[in-house]
């Protein structure tokens, strides 16, 4: 064998032995993780969070077993990578979630600046299996005093004091 065909030869087999992973892989490790963690007593629901073409964290949705109705699996693996990489700041990244964000996580999503996201399944498969976030959808439609749950605004001056005291702080960290 050339010294050139040799080099190939070892170029290729390192491409293949670390595998460039597409979107398709990540979301399939996505659905995977989803099935694997309702063995494992959580939701079925799981993400993981890309940047560069690798995997930086990932999540299952943990509601019933931490008794944390906050633990949706895209919260779960926003907190990991932001731990991972030391930042709060996702821009950069990239979500690939086994089913469309209810409102919270995207709310997240856009909290930590992550750049896309993919999803699987939608809100609406979702629903056929009780886990039906459409309402939540509708609510942000209506106006607060509109809405199903009671929302009443009092203190609204005194409440004031918390971005007077930002204002004033020289230095503060901006997100
Ligand atoms: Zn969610």
């Amino acid at each position: 064998m050339s010294a050139a065909n040799h080099l190939l030869c070892k170029i290729v087999y390192k491409a293949r032995k670390r595998k460039i992973m597409n979107h398709r892989d990540f979301m399939r490790k996505a659905i995977e993780l989803a099935v694997e963690n309702v063995e494992n007593g959580g939701g079925p629901f799981g993400a993981v969070i890309v940047k560069n073409g690798e995997i930086v964290a990932t999540g299952v949705n943990r509601v019933t077993p931490n008794n944390d109705p906050t633990a949706h699996a895209e919260v779960c693996a926003i907190r990991a990578a932001c731990t991972k990489l030391g930042t709060f700041d996702l821009s950069g990244c990239v979500i690939y979630t086994s089913c469309e964000p209810c409102p919270m996580c995207l709310g997240a999503i856009y909290w930590a600046h992550i750049d896309k996201i993919f999803y699987g399944a939608n809100q609406h498969d979702a629903a056929a299996v009780n886990f039906d976030d459409s309402f939540i959808y509708r609510e942000l439609e209506h106006k607060p005093e509109e809405r199903h749950k009671p929302i009443e605004n009092i203190l609204h001056k005194e409440a004031q004091a918390p971005f007077n005291a930002w204002r004033e702080k020289g230095d503060k960290v901006e997100y």
